[in-house]
């Protein structure tokens, strides 16, 4: 059992025993002694002064109509001081108070009675001035009541020295609370303004609240804030007429429906509760809980039709008895629901704790077996009110959760993202890597000769302009030497085209080898003919690199296939750059110097001279 159980469970035994003051408590006395209107003290026990007459259908009292068909010798109870409360009874009561000005004015005082659901209240007051009887109650137009007032309100007027006896009969379907106090008009006023604000206080709360969760249904569409607005709404308005305000504003020409009312609005706010309930607690569909939701709904619905049909003393029974029962389920299912660590449950178990000990109080009070209504109005006003502050608060609560859950979501997918993202750069780098090195084998690719490797022809022509530019701009001399092999054809035939490869590998090497600048550039840039290009040598260096090549080549033996040592030469014509010469002018001119190498002989080296161009 929770702590705060503990408590609340002796208190609301505590309650009962004080406040139980069943009419049979009371014992009998000859007459009901007049309270002075003007002693405050007196006013305080006015109950001392009260006295009663319980008739059971079929004896006289309970056919008079008035006072005066009382029969003579009835025996007055005196309330003793006690409450008049009686539970739902057939009876009629009729209840007697001699009051008395002992003063030496005349004054006015408000007798209040302070139950507004009665059906049927009769005043009728004896004394030097006779008024006339009064006969009100909500089974009467609401103006019937002298004073537009939720509670009875009667004028009481003494002359100085004054004394009046008050009689009223009373006779109701509900239960029976006869609440009386006699008041001065500034107290009455007074105690009307506090109320006022309260309910004011209460009522409009319940109401923005009402309204504020209908604005979010509509806004959001979520179903749970259409139930919390419903279940507000329903619940305040149960309330509302309860407290006498509805017969007093909504409707106080239906004197039928003054009692339906309340059965009615009681079976909507049992409807409310379980709807709101069932979607605040989130009950999973299809589980036992759920079917035992959708089972009181039904009934609720049920009760709501035979408001119309039953009798009040009925309906009311049976509608109280369902409240219970759904506000017990809800607060059962609340804790388990806790249990289960939905923790927006926690609000809703505290919220409902004080709801079950407000509605038990209330209903006590209501039907009968705990005295003075209106405190127990306020009482179940505050646990509602901390209902609604609780619930509303659990409703934040809910949305925080939700809001987590989404930001969760968020940054699992922003992380997914990032580390996908980073995944695919990482792919991109080294794809962006190989192709890069791939450009590079292509780029090589077509500028490099493949049988020898050495540079080819489209090198060359794209280098060879470049270097005459620069060699034309810096004065540096710039030096070509084109190499053909001497009888490679011959080679061919003898050895094969095969073995004539291998030759041109060999003289590949050797070019290699004597192209030692940086800048330096061996080309082969046609079948067995070569170029190098030597930027920065003159023609006197670049003679020397042919012969050294030509002696070279002179000097290997490539062993052809059936073993024999072939003997290769190659022959050179060299060119070095003039002043008014372009590529093409170089280049002719070492071409003619490699022709005049042949037609020399073979395997030597012939220079370009100026007068050749
Ligand atoms: P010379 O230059 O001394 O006047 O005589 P040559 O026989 O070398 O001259 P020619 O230009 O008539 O013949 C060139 C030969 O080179 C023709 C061809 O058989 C051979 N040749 C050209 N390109 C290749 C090649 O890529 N591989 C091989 N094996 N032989 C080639
Ligand atoms: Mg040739
Ligand atoms: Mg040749």
């Amino acid at each position: 059992m929770p702590l705060y159980l503990r408590y609340l469970l002796p208190l609301i035994g505590l309650l009962l025993v004080t406040d139980l003051s069943l009419a049979a408590l009371a014992g009998t006395t000859p007459h009901c002694p007049a309270l002075d209107a003007n002693n405050p003290a007196q006013r305080e026990a006015l109950m001392s002064h009260v006295c009663f007459l319980s008739a059971t259908p079929g004896t006289p009292e309970h056919r008079a109509e008035s006072p005066d068909e009382l029969p003579a010798d009835i025996q007055w109870t005196s309330a003793k001081g006690h409450d008049l409360v009686f539970s739902h009874t057939k009876s009629v009561y009729w209840v007697r108070l001699n009051v008395q000005n002992s003063g030496n004015t005349q004054k006015l005082w408000y007798l209040k009675l302070n139950y507004p659901l009665l059906d049927e209240v009769t005043f009728w007051r004896s004394g030097k001035i006779v008024g006339p009887a009064m006969t009100t109650g909500d089974q009467h137009p609401f103006l019937s009541r002298g004073i537009d007032y939720r509670y009875f309100l009667l004028p009481v007027t003494l002359g100085a020295g004054e004394t009046q006896t008050i009689t009223m009969r009373i006779q109701s379907s509900g239960a029976l609370n006869v609440p009386l106090s006699l008041e001065t008009p500034e107290t009455t006023i007074a105690e009307s303004n506090h109320l006022t604000l309260i309910h004011g206080i209460f009522y409009g709360a319940l109401l923005v609240f009402a309204v504020f969760n209908l604005l979010l249904f509509f806004s959001s569409g979520t179903g749970y804030y259409f139930y919390n607005a419903f279940y507000m709404a329903s619940l305040g308005l149960f309330l509302f007429a309860m407290g006498g305000f509805a017969n007093q504003y909504f409707w106080p020409d239906s004197t039928g429906f003054a009692n339906t009312s309340i059965p009615m609005l009681m079976s909507i706010s049992s409807l409310a509760m379980t709807l709101f309930g069932r979607s605040f607690l989130e009950i999973p569909t299809n589980t036992i809980a759920d079917k035992v939701l959708t089972g009181l709904a039904l009934t609720s619905t049920g009760l709501f039709i035979m408001a119309f049909l039953l009798p009040y003393n009925k309906s009311i029974v049976l509608n109280t008895g369902i409240a219970l029962v759904i506000i017990a389920c809800l607060f059962v299912m609340g804790i388990v629901r806790w249990r289960q660590g939905y923790s927006p449950a926690k609000w809703y178990v505290m919220a409902w704790s004080g709801m079950l000990a407000g509605a038990l109080i209330y209903s006590m009070a209501a039907f009968g077996y705990l005295a003075d209504f209106l405190a127990r109005e306020i009482f179940m006003q505050a646990a509602v009110g901390a209902q609604v502050i609780l619930l509303n608060y659990a409703m934040v609560q809910r949305w925080r959760l939700l809001n987590e859950k989404l930001l969760d979501v968020e940054h699992n997918a922003r992380t997914e993202l990032e580390l996908k993202v980073h995944e695919r750069t990482a792919q991109l780098r080294s794809t962006m890597r190989e192709l890069e090195k791939a450009n590079r084998q292509l780029a090589n690719l077509s500028l490099n000769d493949a049988l020898t490797g050495l540079y080819n022809r489209r090198h060359m022509d794209n280098l060879l302009p470049e270097l005459c530019a620069e060699a034309r701009r810096t004065g540096q001399p710039l030096t070509i030497a084109l190499l053909d092999a001497d009888h490679f054809k011959a080679v061919n035939d003898s050895w094969g085209h095969e073995f004539g490869d291998r030759c041109l590998q060999h003289i590949a090497g050797i070019l290699r080898r004597h192209v030692k600048r940086p800048r330096d550039v061996a080309i082969r840039f046609g079948g067995e003919e070569f170029a190098i290009l030597l930027p920065g040598t003159d023609a006197e260096g670049a003679l020397g690199v042919c012969n050294g090549i030509l002696e070279d080549i002179a000097a290997i033996r490539v062993p052809a296939d059936d073993g024999t040592p072939v003997t290769l030469t190659m022959s050179a014509g060299t060119a070095t750059l003039l002043q008014e010469d372009d590529e093409r002018d170089l280049f002719r001119r070492a071409d003619e110097a490699l022709y005049r190498a042949k037609a020399r002989g073979r395997n030597r080296t012939e220079q370009a001279t100026a007068e050749s161009s």
